[in-house]
C-alpha cells in the first residue's frame, strides 16, 4: 500500500461513476472499486427512456454506462476490480480491506447500491438459475417460445414484463394486490399488450421442480386458497422472473455509519455521520432512487469531497 487517494468511490453505478467524473475532473487523485461489472442495475435494464438526454435510438443500460464509465477515465478516474471485505472509516485516513489488496483514501463515498429483493417463496434458492432470475435482460432468450410468469406490480415488474413479450409465448404478471402500482403510462402498455395476463391478489408459496422449474404454487391471499401451477406439458419448463423492489448492499456498513432499515443516512450534501465519508445512490435513504438521481448524488458527494479536503488540509 502506497498511495493515499483523496477519494476513493466504492461502486461504479451511476452514482459512483458520476462521482468519479466530478472528483476526476476536479484533479483530485480518485479511485474506483468495483467487484463486479460497471453500472450496478442499469447494467442488467434493457430500456433507458427517463434519464434526461438518453434519447439516442436503442439506448440501453450498458451502452450508457459504457459512456459513463469512458467519461469517468477520461478524467483520470483509475480504476480497481476488487471485493471489499472490511472497511475503517474513522480518522483523517480512510482504509479499504480488500480480497486483492488494501486502499487508503482521505475521503471515502460510498456508492455501493441495492439488489433485487428475494420472491420469497419455498425453495427458492434452488431454483434461482434453473427457471427463476431477476433480469429479464440478462436471461429472456433462455424462455424464447415458453411461458414466463413474473412477480410484482411496480414500475419495474410491469416494464420488464413488456420485454419479456418480445420472447415469450405468454408473460403472466403475479401480483399481490388488485391494482398495479406501476406508472399509469406503463401500466396501459402493459393491458393492451395481449400477450400479458394477470394472477390477482396472489403470490408465489412454492417453487417445484427435480432440476429445472416446472411447477409451483401460488396462493391468492384474500381466500388462502392454494392453486398448482404446471408448466406445459410440451414446455416441460417456464420462467418466474422476481421484480418486487430492491434491498441495499450495506451490510459492510453496519455499525459503521448511521443507517436506517439498511439505507445510509445522509444530509442533502451527501454526508454520512462520518467526516470524509460520503454516500451516493441507491444505497441512501432517500424516495426517488433512479439513474438521474444516482448520478446527482455521485455528483454532490464529490464537490463535497472536495471541498472537505480544502477545509482539513
Ligand atoms: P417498487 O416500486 O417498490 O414495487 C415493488 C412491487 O413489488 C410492488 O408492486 C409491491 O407490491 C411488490 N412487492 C413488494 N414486496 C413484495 C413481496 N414480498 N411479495 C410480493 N410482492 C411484493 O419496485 P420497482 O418496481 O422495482 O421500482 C423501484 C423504483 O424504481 C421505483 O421508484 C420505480 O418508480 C423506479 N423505476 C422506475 C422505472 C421508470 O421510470 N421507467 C422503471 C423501473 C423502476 P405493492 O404494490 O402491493 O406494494
Amino acid at each position: 500500500m502506497s498511495k493515499i487517494y483523496d477519494v476513493i468511490i466504492l461502486g461504479a453505478g451511476p452514482a459512483g461513476l458520476a462521482a468519479g467524473l466530478y472528483a476526476g475532473r476536479s484533479r483530485l487523485s480518485t479511485l474506483i472499486i468495483e467487484k463486479g461489472q460497471d453500472g450496478g442495475q442499469i447494467a442488467i435494464t434493457d430500456e433507458i427512456e427517463n434519464y434526461p438526454g438518453a434519447l439516442l435510438e436503442g439506448e440501453s443500460g450498458p451502452s450508457l454506462i459504457a459512456r459513463m464509465t469512458a467519461q469517468a477515465a477520461k478524467f483520470g478516474a483509475e480504476r480497481v476490480s476488487d471485493t471489499i471485505k472490511d472497511l475503517e472509516l474513522e480518522g483523517p485516513v480512510k482504509k479499504l480491506i480488500g480480497a486483492k489488496g488494501e486502499y487508503e483514501g482521505k475521503t471515502v463515498i460510498l456508492a455501493t447500491g441495492a439488489h433485487p429483493r428475494p420472491i420469497g417463496c419455498k425453495n427458492e434458492e434452488k431454483f434461482v438459475g434453473r427457471g427463476i432470475s431477476f433480469c429479464a435482460t440478462c436471461d429472456a432468450n433462455f424462455f424464447e417460445d415458453f411461458e414466463v410468469f413474473v412477480v410484482g406490480g411496480g414500475d419495474s415488474a410491469v416494464e420488464e414484463a413488456i420485454y419479456l413479450t418480445k420472447f415469450a409465448r405468454k408473460v403472466t404478471i403475479i401480483h399481490r394486490r388488485d391494482e398495479l402500482r406501476a406508472a399509469k403510462s406503463i401500466q396501459e402498455k402493459a393491458f393492451a399488450n395481449d400477450k400479458i395476463e394477470f394472477m390477482w391478489d396472489t403470490v408465489v408459496d412454492e417453487v417445484c421442480g427435480e432440476d429445472i422449474l416446472d411447477a409451483m404454487i401460488v396462493k391468492n391471499v384474500k381466500t388462502g386458497e392454494l392453486t398448482r401451477v404446471e408448466a406445459d406439458p410440451d414446455d416441460g419448463l417456464f420462467g418466474l422472473f422476481g421484480f418486487i423492489g430492491y434491498l441495499p448492499n450495506s451490510q459492510l456498513f453496519e455499525g459503521k455509519v448511521e443507517m436506517d432499515h439498511g439505507y445510509i443516512i445522509t444530509d442533502d450534501d451527501m454526508r454520512t455521520n462520518i467526516p470524509g465519508v460520503f454516500a451516493a445512490g441507491d444505497i441512501r435513504k432517500k424516495s426517488l432512487r433512479q439513474v438521474v438521481t444516482a448520478a446527482a448524488d455521485g455528483a454532490i458527494a464529490a464537490t463535497m469531497a472536495e471541498r472537505y479536503l480544502g477545509e482539513i488540509e
